[in-house]
């Protein structure tokens, strides 16, 4: 048996959603609930960031207190102002926690970082596997371009650890039918303040998000822009369409769709790439994926070398094909 820490842990947790029409659990914080379920035998603790939280889909992941920080009007979409509101929630439960995890996204990251300071202890970033040995936090991640995968070590302090969306090992969680609700007030650092939110307008998209995805249909510049079957298949698998850096140079796909090193990682449960060669500087974005599926013309192409299962040939042909296999509704 793996071993498990016996302190809590505290896990930030992000809702979709509106006050009228209510709020989600994303899926990427219900996995990070259950990674957090696996590496501890005392009990996992979510910082809600809205003030009506999922409480149900909460007790699900085995959460057995949701803390809800008033903000005082601040947006939780600055890194400053969730950094706050973990360091007065950690003061609130006034224990122990074994560690603190937040999903590693545009705010994670740089959460994770305040608070590594803050506590004077260790932060690891983009982690896709966490683990406990002899009692030390161990997290791996892949960097260099996807060229390494390194693990590393938190000795001591509390470590802070942000999971790519995702990533991870999670088990059977022993649910919570009634998780207890801890309001609580924040007292904010004037530094914190010190930025603003101006603007915050969400983009029109077609399906899920490339984050949230549980399929990934990524489109390579081997489509030549024609995307519609790619389109096609994505929307029949409920997935979302990403892409390659250089679709995003011809202007085929937005930039936000853009995965790799420098656009943004995903953890699908499946992600097919169509017309991708698979170099590095992409595949890095693709490392947490469960499973690879590659269509492509290109039998020596490097993303059917790290591919679970390839189709070598016209994706036009294949998308067909494969299309013709696949339920309309
Ligand atoms: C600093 C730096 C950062 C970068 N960051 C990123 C990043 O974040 N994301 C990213 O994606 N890239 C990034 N790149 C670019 C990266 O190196 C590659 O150039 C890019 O990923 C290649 O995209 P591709 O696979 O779509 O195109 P290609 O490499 O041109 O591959 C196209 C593939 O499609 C195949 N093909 C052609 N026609 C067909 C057909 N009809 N049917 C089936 N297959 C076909 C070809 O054989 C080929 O294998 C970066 C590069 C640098 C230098």
């Amino acid at each position: 048996m793996s071993e498990k820490f016996d302190k809590p842990i505290l896990v930030v947790v992000d809702h979709t959603g509106n006050e009228e029409q209510g709020y989600t659990l994303t899926a990427a914080s219900e996995k990070l609930l259950k990674v957090a379920a696996t590496l501890t035998s005392d009990s996992v603790f979510a910082l809600a960031l809205t003030p009506s939280p999922q409480m149900d889909a909460l007790g699900r992941c085995g959460v057995s207190k949701v803390l809800v920080p008033d903000l005082a009007g601040r947006s939780p979409r600055v890194s400053a102002v969730v950094a706050d509101a973990v360091k007065a929630a950690a003061r609130v439960l006034g224990e122990p926690l074994a560690t603190v995890m937040c999903v590693s996204n545009y705010r994670g990251r740089e959460v994770a970082s305040i608070l590594g300071a803050h506590f004077k202890s260790g932060a690891a970033v983009d982690v896709t596997e966490v683990s406990i040995e002899s009692g030390e936090l161990l997290a791996k991640k892949n960097v260099l371009g996807g060229q390494w995968d390194t693990t590393f070590s938190i000795p001591s302090g509390l470590p802070i650890v942000a999971m790519r969306p995702g990533a991870g090992h999670a088990n059977e969680v022993i649910e919570v039918p009634t998780p207890g609700i801890i309001p609580f007030v924040v007292n904010f650092a004037s530094s914190t303040d010190a930025v603003e939110l101006i603007s915050s307008t969400e983009q029109p998209n077609e399906g899920p998000s490339l984050g949230e995805a549980e399929v990934v249909v990524c489109v390579g510049y081997g489509t030549d822009g024609d995307l519609d079957l790619p389109k096609e298949l994505a929307s029949r698998l409920n997935g979302a369409l990403g892409a390659t850096r250089v679709v995003c140079d011809e202007g085929w796909l937005d930039r936000s769709r853009q995965i790799g090193q420098t656009g943004v990682s995903v953890a699908p449960k499946l992600y097919i790439g169509v017309g991708v060669s698979g170099a590095v500087h992409h595949t890095c974005g693709i490392q947490a994926a469960q499973k690879i599926v590659a269509v492509v013309d290109d039998s020596e192409a490097p993303l059917v070398q790290m591919s679970d299962f390839a189709v070598i040939g016209d994706f036009q042909d294949i998308l067909e094909q494969a299309l013709q296999e696949l339920p309309t509704e």
